[in-house]
């Protein structure tokens, strides 16, 4: 199917992860395509370029392990679909134990540069305001977490269901060359050797007990930034958490979280396990900046510099960006939209994206290239059937349109965004008991093998879809 022209324009709001994988799948799939970006005419509190597909914040896609790890499985996944966007991770990667990290101007340039060169895709620069025009039939709206008030206003109006908004999170980027390798050092946790890694790839800085009490106080006596009157009654996003408030939950949380000191040894002095250890990520090609892994904060800029300066390694850290916060916008989707990613009450709009209630650039992307598919069977006059739930991309886009059940207590609606996760996916007919040699699995073997069996399930199933309702490129 894929290749057949019409004459349909599909018209895709947003040009971030979600908009611009959108925008490639609908082209490849013979429309005409335009896609409506509104940087730099208007920038968000978080972009800072007018590229493509920019990330905002970390430069990692998370885990790339397809056989244990839901996010790597959604990777393969996304691979075997012509992804533009994991393409163009593929194509940018930089070391990061056994994460997909990426260079973000690379990958953004590359995405810009591919979708400016297709054929079938015009690109506009522009703020959509209100509702798109009648005349637009197959419209992709994925103007993200920080949509523009007017068109999220008018969103509202239609769905009359309040935008709930809650805060992220950025962490602070630090120059390479102010790390103090004397007293920090190179090393993956496990020396594990991730997709472009060396199993040396993360910068750690070792904490004695006395130095992680006094950081803990220093962080709950830290000067935060207030929050904004509009802000005030909305939830973190656990997968979020600013530190000072993974340190307000008690006085060990970091140290079971971003601060945890396992798999690492300090070659500087191999016999003192450090009490609690900060990961440090490289964050571009060069290698010249690394940014503080799970360090998100509300702390006002004067505080941030002086409390992470009292990380060993970092005394002199010169910082390249501060942490701070962002709000999210998205949607009440299970009730709002269709299995097709259609608004209930307007079905020419599409939604994509975090907007949908998926939380991740991956994530993201995975339901812009849904979306992109729907969208072009809708132009051909056909209709696409949805993945198996059984896959990746299927669990997600079950949790978005259908898989939450709605809590009855007052206050807040229950459904959150979420990142692609093995709780998502459809039990197994028969677990696995035994190992390959017949032995029985024990413990942790159960789960590991378990999520084994759901990743060969799963890659099996999509190539049956495929194959059923696709032709795709080769697979990257
Ligand atoms: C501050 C912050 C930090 C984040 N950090 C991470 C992270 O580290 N890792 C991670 O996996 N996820 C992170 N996320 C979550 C999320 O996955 C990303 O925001 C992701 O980029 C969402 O993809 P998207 O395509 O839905 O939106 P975006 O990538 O934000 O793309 C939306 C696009 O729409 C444009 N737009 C908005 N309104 C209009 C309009 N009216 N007309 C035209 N264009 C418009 C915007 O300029 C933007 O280019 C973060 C989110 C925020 C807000």
């Amino acid at each position: 199917m894929i290749g057949t022209p019409s004459s349909d324009t599909v018209h895709v709001i947003g040009a971030g992860l979600a908009g611009s994988e959108a925008a490639w799948q609908a082209a490849e799939g013979g429309c005409r395509v335009v896609l409506h970006e509104m940087r730099p005419v208007r920038m968000t509190e978080a972009h800072r370029t007018d590229g493509l597909a920019e990330l905002v914040c970390s430069n990692s896609f998370r885990s790339d392990d397809a056989a244990n790890n839901a996010v790597g499985l959604l990777h393969a996944e996304m691979r075997r679909l012509g992804s533009l966007i994991m393409r163009a991770a593929d194509a940018n990667q930089v070391p990061a134990g056994g994460a997909l990290a990426v260079d973000r101007e690379g990958f953004s340039a590359a995405v810009t540069r591919a979708l400016h060169e297709h054929p079938r895709i015009e690109i506009d620069r522009g703020e959509i305001t209100g509702l798109p025009p009648a005349d637009w039939n197959n419209v992709i709206v994925a103007t993200g977490p920080l949509t523009s008030a007017p068109l999220a206003e008018a969103i509202r109006q239609l769905t009359d269901e309040n935008a709930l908004a809650f805060f992220d999170a950025i962490a602070p980027i630090v120059h390479r060359d102010t790390i103090d390798m004397s007293i920090a050092w190179f090393q993956s946790r496990y020396d594990k050797v991730g997709p472009g890694g060396t199993g040396a790839d993360y910068i750690n800085c070792p904490l004695t007990r006395e130095q992680y009490d006094a950081f803990v106080d220093a962080l709950l006596a830290g000067e935060k930034t207030e929050f904004k009157e509009w802000e005030t009654s909305t939830p973190y996003f656990d997968g979020c958490l600013p530190i000072e408030v993974m340190a307000e939950r008690g006085r060990e949380t970091l140290r079971h979280g971003p601060m945890k000191p396992v798999g690492l040894t300090n070659p500087h002095d191999p016999t003192v396990k450090p009490y609690a250890i900060v990961q440090l990520r490289q964050d571009n090609k060069l290698g010249t900046l690394y940014n503080m892994v799970g360090f998100q904060t509300k702390l006002k800029y004067g505080p941030q510099q002086q409390i992470f300066r009292t990380i060993p390694g970092l005394e002199k850290a010169e910082f390249a960006r501060l942490g701070g916060l962002h709000r999210n916008t998205f949607l009440n989707s299970p009730k709002l939209l269709d299995t097709q990613l259609r608004l209930r009450a307007e079905p020419r709009l599409r939604f994509a994206g975090q907007m949908t209630g998926c939380e991740g650039y991956v994530e993201s992307a995975s339901i812009g290239l849904i979306a992109g598919l729907y969208a072009a069977a809708d132009a051909r006059g056909t209709s696409l059937e949805s993945p198996p739930a059984t896959t990746a991309l299927g669990a997600l886009l079950g949790h978005i349109t259908g898989g939450h059940i709605e809590t009855i207590e007052q206050g807040s609606r229950s459904f959150q965004p979420m990142n692609v996760n093995f709780g998502l996916f459809p039990l197994l007919a028969s677990p696995p008991t035994k190992k390959p040699d017949g032995s029985r699995l024990r413990g942790n073997e159960k789960t590991v093998a378990k999520r084994q069996a759901m990743s060969v399930r799963a890659l099996s199933d999509l190539d049956r879809w495929i194959s059923d309702h696709l032709r795709v490129p080769a697979a990257a």
